[in-house]
């Protein structure tokens, strides 16, 4: 680490990572670093305790699920107050994540028995004298890497299904935020004291690297594109699957028939919420002609209101110190190259903060409408019509989720934007809506979490088939005569054969 100290960025002491705020550099916490034999020792422990913990069966996880989600909710204040000192985060914004987050561990614990769980399915007339059963196995011990953006949303959408599913896992959070970390694997000690069914190693980057590496069943990753190839690489030597929940850069679509204001509110959240630090966050806006002028003039009357700080304000620090640089080369090109800040601009990056920007007429190959910004700035552009707002939004590597504001056309719109997910009239509502899975194409990965996907991302699809009488066109044998073989040409051509 570097020996000028950055609030904010992580450093090394004595073999401790220590976490501070981005904000005013208040220590958050620090945690012994994990040596590569110390996350393999981990993942040993964790898979004696996924026995334990799969033996308990659906009902002995839900209960003890919705026993943390109990104690999640009882603490929201508290685990808000950290998530706010250690990486900056609005403590309303905190409490939004949380929420979500609850909510997903609830519907886990509830629905895992019924989407996983062994069932029989129906057989068909071919092998109708066996019967098929169903189940999804936990695959033993999940190794889960988390982002610093939203430290307990996303390790929770991945943790508490592969909880539900069965198995046990060794999460590593993020360098930025193992506070926030450490403190969800403490919580959930409370309620499963017994073994060490999700833990967590610490460290830097070649933490997650030793965690790939490590034995685990599968990997949950969720962060950058750029890291998700290096865990996929890395996964690829041992076969160890992957999950990979990466970057974004989601569009909106304004059509003529939209509740402007209605846009205009959501556009306004759904790009600055977090200070813009939002995977599935809004960085683009594609307005049809007509109301162009309409819809930017209310985004700037609503964004150009809202307080940047540390505390109380809408819009808190820059997480992460080194992406205000990031920030600033993106709105610097889009000037450049003939954009125009119609609110904020060149001078809106004031370490740690970014004050609201607002830019307009921004050349499409230009960065910031072509790379994840991650901060509280927004392209807005114009178009002839819904049908040039589509591909332009559809013109990326990414596609993670998206937003459509307008009446007539707004479904058939979304369904037609490359992307995992989309909100109509609303914008990132989908994250939250736990009956629904989450996830992208694309540079922004593939798996899904949350819903019955989600679920079923964790288990393993064992099928069984059972014979309940003799067939009576044997063909699977030996046995067989010249006989049955014609017999079964002339069956499947009656079946199937017109
Ligand atoms: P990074 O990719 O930098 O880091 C993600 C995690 O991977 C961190 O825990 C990091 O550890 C770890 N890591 C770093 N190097 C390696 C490696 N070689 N092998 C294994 N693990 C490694 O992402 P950020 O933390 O900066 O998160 C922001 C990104 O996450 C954005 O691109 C955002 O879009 C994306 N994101 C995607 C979401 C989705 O659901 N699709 C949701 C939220 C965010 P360390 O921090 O110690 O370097």
């Amino acid at each position: 680490m570097t020996a000028v100290q950055v609030p904010g960025a992580p450093r090394i002491e004595d073999g401790l990572l220590v976490s501070t705020s981005p904000a005013t550099g208040a220590e958050a916490g620090r945690y012994p670093i994990a040596t590569a034999a110390e996350v393999t020792e981990a993942v040993k422990r964790a898979r004696a305790a996924a026995e334990w913990w799969a033996g308990l069966g659906f009902a002995g996880r839900r209960q003890r699920l919705l026993r943390w989600r109990a104690l999640l909710a009882q603490r929201i204040e508290q685990l808000a107050e950290l998530i706010h000192t250690e990486g900056g985060k609005p403590i309303a914004d905190a409490v939004v994540e949380l929420v979500t987050a609850i909510e997903h561990v609830d519907w886990a614990a509830r629905n895992a028995r019924r989407v996983l769980g062994p069932r029989r399915v129906r057989s068909r007339l071919v092998l109708a004298e066996f019967s098929a059963h169903l189940e999804y196995q936990p695959y033993g011990v999940i190794g889960v890497i988390g982002p610093w953006n939203y430290p307990v949303f996303t390790p929770i959408g991945s943790t508490a299904y592969a909880l539900a599913a069965g198995n046990a896992v060794v999460f590593k959070p993020s360098e930025y935020t193992p506070a926030v970390g450490q403190w969800l694997v403490d919580s959930f000690a409370e309620v499963v004291p017994e073994h060490p069914v999700l833990t967590a190693v610490h460290g830097l980057g070649d933490v997650g690297a030793a965690l790939c590496r490590s034995g685990v069943d599968k990997i949950a990753f969720t962060g950058s594109t750029a890291t998700a190839k290096k865990v996929m690489t890395a996964c690829a030597e041992s076969l160890t699957p992957v999950l990979l929940e990466a970057g974004g850069k989601d569009a909106m679509i304004v059509d003529a028939d939209a509740d402007l204001d209605a846009a205009a509110e959501a556009c306004v959240w759904g790009a600055l919420t977090n200070a813009g630090q939002t995977c599935i966050g809004i960085e683009r806006v594609y307005a049809v002609e007509p109301v162009f002028d309409a819809f930017v003039g209310k985004v700037v009357e609503r964004a150009g209101r809202l307080t940047v700080g540390a505390d109380g304000a809408d819009i808190g620090p820059i997480t992460m110190p080194s992406q205000l640089d990031v920030i600033r080369r993106h709105i610097d090109d889009a000037l450049a190259r003939g954009g125009r800040a119609v609110l904020g601009g060149a001078d809106a990056v004031q370490p740690p903060y970014v004050r609201p920007t607002v830019l307009v007429d921004v050349p499409e190959d230009s960065a910031a409408v072509r790379e994840e910004t991650f901060g509280p700035t927004l392209t807005i552009n114009r178009v002839r019509d819904a049908e040039e707002a589509v591909s332009r939004a559809n013109a990326l590597p990414y596609g993670l989720g998206g937003s459509v504001f307008g009446r007539r056309r707004a479904v058939a719109i979304a369904r037609r934007l490359r992307s995992g997910m989309a909100s109509v009239n609303s914008t990132l509502t989908f994250a939250g809506m736990s009956t629904l899975p989450f996830g992208g194409v694309g540079e922004s990965g593939f798996g899904r979490i949350h819903g019955e996907d989600g679920l079923r991302e964790f288990g393993r699809a064992k099928a069984i088939t059972r014979r309940r009488a003799r067939s009576l066109l044997p063909s699977t044998t030996f046995d067989r005569t010249p006989a049955d073989v014609a017999r079964l040409v002339k069956a499947i051509k009656v079946m199937y054969g017109r």
